[in-house]
Formats: C-alpha cells, sequence, structure tokens
C-alpha cells in the first residue's frame, strides 16, 4: 500500500521565511473565515464547494470540498502556525500560484473558535477527524467519511468577548459573508459553487460559462448589459466583462478585479477605470465590471497584507493605462447596437467591430439563434449607438437610421449657428484677458461695436485709448483662442468700413477656432444633445464654409460603396 497515513506534504516554514511574510490578523470576522476556508478548498483543487453558515457566521460555518484530502499527519499539522504544503522558501513567493501560503489561516481560525476537521485522500479509506478548540487539541482519531476536507467553526470569538462584541448585526455579516463568497465563486466559473445560510440554499452555481456564473449572481442583469472583454498586450492578458453604465444597478459599490485568479483591490488600477465611467454613472454609483488579468506571478505581489488583497505590480503604470484604453473602448463597441441584419447566420464574424471586443449578445445570438435577436436586444434600441474612429469620425446607429458624422464639422455648425442666433450669446470670464495695442481708426470703429460684441459673448475694454483687453469669450471654447479672436476682431475694424456681414465673419471664426480637435465626451446622452443642437441647426448638413459634415448611411449607399 502506498497510502501512507504518515506521507507528509505540509512543513513548519523556517524563520527566515516567516520573516518575510506580511504579519496580521487573519480572522477578523466571519467572512474572513469564508474567504481562507474557500481558498484552502480552492488550493486543494475542488470541483464542488459548499458553505454553510448560520447567524451570519456567528454560530456557525461549514465549508465542504471534494479536493485532495490530507493524511493523518497533515490533518494534525495544519493547525500548527506557519504550516503549508504551498510554500517552502522565499523564492516562492514570487512564483505563487496558490491561493494560500502563509501557513497561518487554520491556525488563527482555531485559536478563536471551536472547530472540527473531517478529511480524507480519495485513495485512503479511512479519513481522520480532529477538534481544536480556542487552541486547544481535543481529539484526533479516524473516522469514515467522504473524500476531501470538510472544516466547521463554531462559536467564533465565544472566548473572546471584546472581539464578539465587535461583530455586527446577523444580516451585516451575512451580507460580508455573500460577498467573499462572490469573490471566490466569479474566478472559478469551471468549480460548482453552493452557499447556504441558516439552512436554506441561497447560491446554487453549477459550473458554467462566465457569463453565466455573473448573471447567476446578478439576476437584474442580461446578456445584453454586458460587453466582453479579451486582450492581450505585452504586460498582461486581460479577460472578463464590464456592465454597461446605464445597466449598472444603482448604488452599486465596487467592481471586481482579480489578478491571476485573485480577487484583488488595487486604488490606482480602480479609481482610473471609475474615471471613465465617471459621467457616465451617478455619484454615488461604481462602475461594475469582473476585470481578470493574467501577470507573470513574479510581477505581482501579493505578500503586503495578512488578508492578500493588496498587490504591487511591477509595471503599474503600463497594466492602468492600456486596460484604461481598453475599458474604453470596450466601453465605446458597447454602446454601438449592431443593427439586426448585421449578426450575419450561424457562424458569420462579427461585423466592423473587433473580434476581441464582441459583445456576449452578439456571439450568443450567434451560436444560438441565428436568425432573430433576443427580446432583450428589443428593448435597447432606442439608444444612439456609437463608435468614434480616428478621434474625429462617428458613426451613430440611432431609431433604426445609421449616420457619419465628422465632429470637427459638426461642432463647427453649432457653433456657427449659436453665434448668430442665440442673442446674447452666453460668456466666460477669461482668467488671463487678451490684451493688443490699437490705433484710433480701430478705436473708433470698436466703439461703435461695442455693445454688438458684447452680444456675441465678447466683451471688451478700450483701455486708455491705446490697448483694446478682451474681458470674456463665448462659453465652451477654450481661453487659448482669446488672442486669435480679439485679432481678428482688431482686422475687421482695420477695414475702410466696417463690412456689413461682419456677424457672420466673426461667427464663422468663433467656429473654426472653437470646435475642439480633442474630441467631447461621449456617452448616450451628450451625444443625444449633441444630435438635437445639430437637428434644429438652420442647415445640419455643411459645415459653415460649406463642407459636408454628415451622410445618412442607407443600404442603398453602403452597397454602392463596397460595389
Ligand atoms: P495556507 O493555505 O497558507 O497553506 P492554511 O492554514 O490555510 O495555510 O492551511 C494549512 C495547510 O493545510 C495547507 O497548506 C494545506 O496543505 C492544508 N489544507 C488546508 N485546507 C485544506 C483543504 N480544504 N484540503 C486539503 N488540504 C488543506
Ligand atoms: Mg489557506
Amino acid at each position: 500500500m502506498t497510502t501512507d497515513v504518515l506521507e507528509q506534504r505540509i512543513r513548519i516554514l523556517p524563520e527566515s521565511v516567516i520573516n518575510q511574510i506580511a504579519a496580521g490578523e487573519v480572522v477578523l470576522r466571519p467572512a474572513s473565515i469564508i474567504k481562507e476556508l474557500g481558498e484552502n478548498a480552492i488550493d486543494a483543487e475542488a470541483f464542488s464547494i459548499s458553505f454553510w453558515t448560520e447567524e451570519g457566521g456567528k454560530s456557525l460555518i461549514k465549508v465542504t470540498d471534494d479536493g485532495v484530502g490530507m493524511s493523518r499527519i497533515d490533518a494534525e499539522l495544519c493547525f500548527e502556525r506557519h504550516a503549508t504544503s504551498k510554500i517552502q522558501q522565499v523564492q516562492d513567493l514570487y512564483r505563487l500560484s496558490t491561493r494560500g501560503f502563509r501557513g497561518e489561516a487554520l491556525a488563527s481560525i482555531a485559536a478563536v473558535a471551536e472547530v472540527e476537521l473531517f478529511t480524507r485522500r480519495h485513495h485512503d479509506t479511512v479519513g481522520t477527524r480532529v477538534l481544536i478548540s480556542f487552541g486547544e487539541k481535543r481529539l484526533i482519531e479516524p473516522v469514515r467519511c467522504a473524500a476531501g476536507t470538510t472544516l466547521i467553526v463554531r462559536r467564533l470569538f465565544h472566548r473572546l468577548p471584546v472581539r464578539r462584541k465587535a461583530l455586527r448585526s446577523e444580516a451585516t455579516e451575512h451580507r460580508h459573508n455573500l460577498e467573499e463568497f462572490f469573490r471566490l465563486a466569479y474566478p472559478h466559473p469551471e468549480r460548482h459553487f453552493r452557499f447556504y445560510h441558516n439552512k436554506e440554499l441561497l447560491y446554487d452555481l453549477p459550473r458554467a460559462e462566465l457569463s453565466r456564473r455573473i448573471l447567476s449572481i446578478h439576476p437584474e442583469l442580461s446578456l445584453s448589459s454586458l460587453v466582453s472583454i479579451s486582450e492581450e498586450t505585452p504586460f498582461f492578458t486581460v479577460q472578463g466583462y464590464i456592465v454597461l453604465p446605464e445597466h449598472t444597478p444603482p448604488h452599486n459599490r465596487e467592481g471586481y478585479l482579480f489578478i491571476n485568479r485573485r480577487y484583488v483591490r488595487h486604488g490606482g488600477i480602480q479609481q482610473a477605470i471609475g474615471q471613465v465611467y465617471k459621467s457616465l454613472l451617478p455619484m454615488d454609483t461604481k462602475p461594475l465590471y469582473w476585470l481578470f488579468l493574467e501577470v507573470p506571478p513574479h510581477q505581482v505581489d501579493v505578500n503586503i497584507t495578512p488578508s492578500k488583497t493588496e498587490v504591487r505590480l511591477l509595471n503599474e503604470v503600463e497594466i492602468r493605462t492600456m486596460l484604461l484604453s481598453i475599458v474604453r473602448r470596450a466601453l465605446a463597441v458597447g454602446h454601438l447596437n449592431l443593427p439586426s441584419q448585421w449578426l450575419g447566420a450561424s457562424s458569420g464574424e462579427l461585423p466592423p467591430v473587433p473580434s476581441s471586443f464582441s459583445s456576449p449578445v452578439a456571439s450568443e445570438v450567434q451560436k444560438k439563434l441565428p436568425f432573430h435577436l433576443p427580446e432583450e436586444k428589443e428593448k435597447v434600441k432606442e439608444r444612439p449607438g456609437f463608435i468614434l474612429l480616428y478621434d474625429r469620425f462617428l458613426i451613430l446607429w440611432w431609431r433604426k437610421e445609421g449616420w457619419l458624422l465628422d465632429l470637427i464639422g459638426v461642432q463647427e455648425r453649432i457653433l456657427y449657428e449659436r453665434q448668430l442666433k442665440e442673442l446674447p450669446v452666453p460668456q466666460q470670464g477669461l482668467l488671463f484677458p487678451a490684451l493688443l495695442p490699437l490705433t484710433p481708426l480701430q478705436k473708433a470703429k470698436l466703439m461703435e461695436i461695442q455693445p454688438n460684441l458684447q452680444a456675441q459673448g465678447l466683451h471688451i475694454e478700450l483701455r486708455e485709448g491705446r490697448e483694446v483687453v478682451l474681458h470674456s469669450i463665448p462659453v465652451g471654447l477654450s481661453p487659448s483662442i482669446a488672442i486669435s479672436l480679439l485679432q481678428a476682431v482688431l482686422e475687421m475694424v482695420s477695414e475702410e468700413s466696417l463690412p456689413s456681414d461682419w456677424r457672420k465673419r466673426l461667427a464663422h471664426h468663433i467656429a473654426k477656432q472653437g470646435a475642439a480637435r480633442t474630441p467631447p465626451i461621449l456617452n448616450t446622452e451628450t451625444i443625444e444633445a449633441l444630435w438635437s443642437q445639430l437637428e434644429k441647426c438652420e442647415d445640419p448638413n455643411h459645415s459653415p464654409d460649406g463642407r459636408r459634415i454628415r451622410f445618412l448611411l442607407t443600404e442603398e449607399v453602403l452597397t454602392k460603396l463596397f460595389s
């Protein structure tokens, strides 16, 4: 028989390694136990992991797995401090593939509760039962039990009244427990997870694709609220989903970031993602996403806090920048509601969207319903879908019409008409007024039209007869154009007589100078606003100098394009 009960995988870490490990309390509340025991089950290669809690975990937490189990000797050793089978030397900290490595969780839990362990390796006929109560070993005996491991934690903090008192209500602890449970379940959709509270099965999550797993935890979402992400960069690969802003649950508290399948918090990255969504979500709502980064283990340091949820990344700046542009693009693509005709038959490729950003809607549709769109798709039709090309050209799909727009031209047209029609034009003060010298002739003419200029949004002051100062310009324009604007005004008043169309010429100048070369923030609201402003224009199809600024992409136009 090779099934030696004395086979020992667990070792006590040497002092030198212990000193390198972030020290601190592991068990803060029931949820910490959910996390530690869940991670152990995952490290033990379990396929099915079940959690039971009672009273929010205060009176009972039980975790059962069908993983590798432990020999009798390991079952005894696992409660020792710094006892682990996962690392042996300091270098191992830099090539971690397991959730755990500190060898402290079971010791810490056994110190503050009553713990009962049942464990059996698959090739053993008899398993081991260990009882340990508030740090004192009570019993170790052979037992008949299922293959795998079951850990039962009772009476948490019972002998530590201060810490017991610090626990919150059952409901609050329960919420924390569930949150930890989700953080384990998301990155392991290939394993079956169950969660029972007070004997009621709350979550039964059989192995499934990631999108299914997400939707079973978030039944209020649907495939059409998710945009899939899958990208490879020189520094990392990322997979996952982001939720479109308009589908984000109200008051959502956090997005999920995983590095090498470990739930982590990374302020820098997560705040940056928050910025991408900033103008798209209400103040009290955080973006919801599940992003799974794979980074070479030696470039990630998880050994910062005992809970291992804070990480340090070697190439943080690069990773953050690339991830942001990936999220930004995915958001833009997600807004593009592909018209149904574009979703080809059974195995067709997705049209102009880069395949890595194909929306789950599209891919699901392709798989299951080659000729129909699901109903969910119909509901979201009313929103404009868009994609920005080369920071300037906008493809818009809205109300069953496709448009191609030149954003610069569109802004020129809108500014031009505002300048002529919206009198007085609202103005903004300049922090640094623009100043130019003046001839007596220019001064005379300027005095004449000063009130009209004021109506045009230009507040000028004629200083000591020799200088003209521009104090304000129309709102929305960049202050950097102030001086060229003032120059244009001076040119006009330098001519023999004031040109009769000076107002148009000024509007033209303002439109040209004012149209931002960098695209405005685009989201469904700003696009709707832009569109309605354009529609109100006398000529929404041309820029002030007669260039075409939008095309209706009829089927005919497109067919011609491809003929
Ligand atoms: P760590 O996970 O950091 O190694 P723990 O205190 O959580 O430390 O666990 C100690 C050891 O006990 C682990 O290294 C592992 O060998 C063993 N162990 C714990 N839980 C399980 C389990 N569910 N199945 C098999 N072995 C386990
Ligand atoms: Mg562990």
